[in-house]
């Protein structure tokens, strides 16, 4: 009998059907390893996320140049698959925003990094949050801030991020269900106002509603939009346009 790879076929092909081979086996063995498949398993779930976590802060958020080491280690620690839908928990940690329901969204892990970090918190503020969402931006400032003020519209979404806070601790969060057009005058001033849906201007009760020398970081546009810093000075706010981004509308109240 003829070696059949050396006689019948060319050497360059019988190469490559080794290689494909080999290629084969390999990436079955390289699936069989996935943490997916691992965590279908027997991994638990918790160091699962927490490792997900890592890598989320290492590759999307300070790679792209967050550098604010409270705000890399309070991303690393918060849970953000509790903030979305149970069905999309594998996704929590990826590189993108996700629905929460309502027609809304919880933005994506590196717009939440670099918009925290232009708030320069230190620890002491009282933060006003227009969009409360899933309520996930809101557990970074906690952890960053003194106390949070939350809006949000969706009386549905108020209630859940509410519930979701309440569970992992966050006791410095205060969620109101109302428009955030007009923030939160009882509660104003704030040294640092954040806004999580593109309002098409900025609304001038809430730029009355920061301290002097304080901070607005807000998405501004219709079908383009810009994310803004806005530091208030003696004159009115001094505006640095940061990165071009995309949310959800900010939506007229009825009142
Ligand atoms: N910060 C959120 C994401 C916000 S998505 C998070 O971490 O998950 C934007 C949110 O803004 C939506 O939930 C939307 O309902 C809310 N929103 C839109 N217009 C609003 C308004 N006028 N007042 C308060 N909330 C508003």
């Amino acid at each position: 009998m003829p070696d059949t790879c050396h006689t019948i076929m060319p050497t360059g092909y019988c190469f490559f059907l080794l290689n494909l081979a080999a290629g084969i086996l390999f990436a079955s063995l390289l699936f069989s390893c996935t943490p997916e498949a691992q965590n279908r398993e027997n991994v638990d779930p918790e160091s699962y996320y927490a490792d997900l976590r890592g890598k989320m802060v290492d590759f999307q958020i300070e790679k792209r140049g967050v550098r604010d080491k409270r705000v890399l280690d309070v991303m690393t620690k918060t849970p953000r698959h509790l903030f979305v839908p149970e069905a999309l928990r594998p996704q929590a940690y990826d590189d993108t925003p996700l629905p929460i329901g309502d027609g809304q969204t919880i933005s994506q892990p590196y717009i939440v990094g670099l918009m925290t970090e232009l708030l320069g918190l230190k620890g002491s503020e009282r933060v006003l949050e227009i969009g409360t969402g899933s309520g996930y931006q809101a557990a970074i400032l906690a952890q960053l801030a003194a106390e949070v003020y939350t809006i949000e519209i969706i009386p549905d979404l108020a209630k859940r991020a509410e519930n979701v806070l309440t569970e992992i601790g966050c006791r410095n969060v205060h969620v109101r269900n109302s428009d955030g057009y007009q923030g939160w005058p009882e509660e104003a001033p704030f040294d640092a106002v954040i806004v999580t849906a593109a309002p098409e201007r900025i609304p001038q009760a809430l730029v009355e509603q920061i301290k002097p020398g304080g901070r607005l970081v807000i998405p501004v546009g219709r079908d383009l939009q810009e994310l803004f810093l806005g530091i208030k000075t003696a004159r009115g706010l001094d505006l640095k346009s940061v990165v071009p981004v995309r949310f959800v509308p900010m939506v007229k109240g009825r009142n």
